[in-house]
């Protein structure tokens, strides 16, 4: 098993140890319904180890970094969005205080759906 934080949300998540709506998982990684979604479509994709943000992430992280932007797409469509390029989605990584991150896991936002809820 992975490095965790006994006191980081995101890694009770990855362990179970509090519920969630899993959308994929396997050796590396953890994906999940978020609990208040922004849109129709909303998860989030977070390494299983415990990495605090994307300022923490090296060259070692970088190949897990590359699958998950990869699979970000197709997860996307199974989840309703419409494919690209009149469909779509937003991926966002908050980072730091004034990057808007709230939970210290390192964790990718996906976000789409039909556009009214998309501003700017
Ligand atoms: P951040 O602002 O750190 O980029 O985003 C954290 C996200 O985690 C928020 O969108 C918030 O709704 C979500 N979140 C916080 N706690 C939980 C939880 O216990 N379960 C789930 N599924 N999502 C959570
Ligand atoms: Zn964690």
């Amino acid at each position: 098993m992975s490095t965790q934080d006994p006191n980081c949300i995101f890694c009770k998540i990855v362990e179970g140890k509090i519920p969630s709506k899993k959308v994929y998982e396997d050796e590396e990684m953890f994906v999940f319904h978020d609990i208040h979604p922004w849109a129709p479509v909303h998860f989030l994709m977070v390494p299983k180890a415990h990495i605090p943000s994307l300022a923490q992430v090296s060259d070692q992280h970088a190949p897990l970094l590359g699958r998950m932007l990869a699979l970000a797409p197709r997860l996307a469509l199974q989840e309703g969005c419409e494919p690209y390029p009149q469909g779509g989605h937003r991926v966002i990584i908050n980072t730091g205080d004034q990057g808007g991150q709230e939970v210290h896991h390192l964790h990718i936002h996906v976000i789409g759906g039909p556009r009214p809820w998309l501003k700017g």
